[in-house]
């Protein structure tokens, strides 16, 4: 995951002059995301929508990560909110 101080890295060397190519060789980020940074565009979590049952949409530009009861899917994973949403006593609505 991108943190604040691989965007402080990135940021540092794209204010001593190296180029993206370079920037990519040393910290493995990938173009893209020199990218933003360099245009400072926002970079890494961003605020995720909610349904009115607290359900979080998958963020698709996270990495799949593997659920273990649903196979490979984007965080957080959503048939397991919406399980633990079914399952509550009121069926998960406010
Ligand atoms: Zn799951």
């Amino acid at each position: 995951m991108l943190e604040a101080h691989d965007v402080a890295e990135v940021r540092r060397l794209l204010d001593r002059g190296k180029s993206h190519r370079a920037i990519r060789a040393i910290t493995g980020r990938s173009m893209k995301t020199i990218g933003r940074i360099s245009r400072r565009e926002p970079v890494g979590r961003q605020p995720r929508t909610r349904t009115d049952a607290g359900v979080m949409y998958p963020d698709k530009r996270m990495p799949p990560v593997r659920c273990p009861r649903h196979g490979l899917v984007y965080p957080p994973c959503l048939a397991c909110q919406v399980e633990a949403v079914a399952n509550r006593s009121n069926g998960g609505y406010p």
